[in-house]
């Protein structure tokens, strides 16, 4: 079950983690009684990421723009969600931001220490640099050092960093987590910390065990679903487009990325979904390659996907791994005749885009069953939306 932000930020707060005032909006009228001072933050309160990119994060200077960036956030769909509430938060003037996260990793059942000098927006920039700490004896503070310093920070920042994830570590364990994600962890230009995004998930077993979590999750059910996207996609936080490229990635944050780089580069997205299977994502229940093929198929399935796009930056699995995958989901429709099989001219081409260490082996697998592999985001976009525009855009009789 994942928490919203504002749930989040009331369990940093009670931790110790600093967080800035906010106040809690369920009706645009409520600003009229804000007790924050403006500058303020209005943030959709959806459980997707990539809230900022999709225009779910305004920044209002006085009520009456504050009372209409509201209205607008209440009707914005982001991930097919509308949020039930909104956060207003106090502004925060940041000059640079971290990424860290504490997760169950679900291939290891250890916790994993995961932070990046980059933090914020750009899931690209954030991905290529993370650091990450297996916590694989009992815990202490010398694992959330050593993390800090992986991040290449030094002196009281380093300190006050390692405290915060020491923080996060015992919120993970106390409550039964799958994952605590602070993304941005802002730094003033004092050398302050601030959390000012907030990410929570607890594991669905452990909801039992803690009263207040349990009363949480009812709440949570009473709420109305208020999706408009069909409810099958739900668990892949899907998008159901109506264009040729279906795009599966880990990560909200990165399918939210990489739609808009092919809508960008002229393309238009299909199905979108979320692979959950990374660092730093919620994690889902069925193993990766269970869950990779499954997207696959849904993606396949679909009549208008032309090309799938891949894009698995900071997955668990390492790219040998996902090569097999695909090559077993393309083997198996070589000899089903039963439904859409690869040699039949419908069948989707496939753009994968991967980083890793035996990419090497990836890559030969994969190009002996002709999927195209690219290392860069927008090389693989380009490919993708050139392989929808070219003349023979469907893979023609092998
Ligand atoms: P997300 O896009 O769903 O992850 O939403 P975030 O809460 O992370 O907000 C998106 C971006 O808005 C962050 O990366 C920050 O750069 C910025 N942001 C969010 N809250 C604040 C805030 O209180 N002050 C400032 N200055 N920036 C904020
Ligand atoms: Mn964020």
């Amino acid at each position: 079950m994942d928490l919203l932000e504002y749930q989040a930020k009331e369990w940093f707060r009670k931790i110790g983690i600093p967080v800035l005032p906010s106040q809690r909006i369920d009706h645009p009228t409520d600003l009229k009684r804000l007790k924050i001072p403006y500058p303020v933050v209005l943030k959709s309160q959806v459980h997707a990421g990539g809230r900022g990119l999709a225009g779910g994060v305004r920044f209002v200077e006085n009520t009456i723009d504050a009372i209409a960036a509201a209205q607008t956030v209440f009707n914005l769909p982001i991930l097919g969600e509308v949020p039930e509430v909104l956060l207003a938060e106090a502004r925060y003037n940041a000059e640079r931001e971290l990424y860290l996260a504490v997760v169950l990793d679900s291939t290891v059942r250890r916790p994993v220490l995961l932070g990046s000098p980059l933090g914020g927006m750009d899931i690209e920039s954030v991905l290529e640099k993370m650091q990450y700490v297996i916590v694989d004896q009992d815990f202490s503070p010398f694992y959330a050092r050593r993390l800090a310093l992986k991040m290449g920070l030094q002196g009281s920042l380093m300190q006050s960093v390692s405290t915060i994830i020491e923080k996060m570590y015992q919120l993970l364990v106390q409550q039964d987590l799958d994952l605590v994600e602070i993304n941005p962890l802002g730094v003033s230009s004092a050398g302050q910390v601030m959390a000012l995004d907030g990410k929570v998930t607890v594991n669905d077993r452990a909801v039992g065990k803690h009263p207040d979590i349990a009363l949480l999750a009812k709440k949570m059910a009473s709420r109305s679903p208020k999706r408009d996207t069909p409810g099958d996609l739900g668990d892949w936080n899907g998008v159901e487009l109506q264009g040729k490229i279906g795009i599966l990635a880990n990560g909200a944050g990165l399918v939210l990325a990489t739609l808009d780089l092919v809508t960008h580069g002229g393309g238009k997205p299909g199905v979108c979904l979320n692979l959950k299977q990374g660092y730093g994502c919620e994690p889902s229940t069925t193993a990766f390659s269970d869950r990779l093929e499954q997207g696959l198929e849904i993606l396949a399935q679909d009549k208008s996907t032309q090309v799938i796009l891949l894009n698995l930056l900071g997955s668990v699995a390492t790219s040998g791994e996902v090569a097999q995958v695909i090559t077993n989901f393309l083997q198996r429709h070589e000899t089903d005749n039963s439904s859409k099989s690869r040699y039949d001219s419908n069948f989707p081409r496939l753009v994968v885009r991967l980083a890793g260490s035996d990419l090497g082996l990836a890559k030969k697998l994969l190009t002996s069953v002709k999927v195209t592999v690219l290392e860069s985001l927008d090389e693989a976009v380009t490919e993708a939306v050139r392989l929808t525009k070219s003349p023979v855009s469907k893979k023609s009789k092998v």
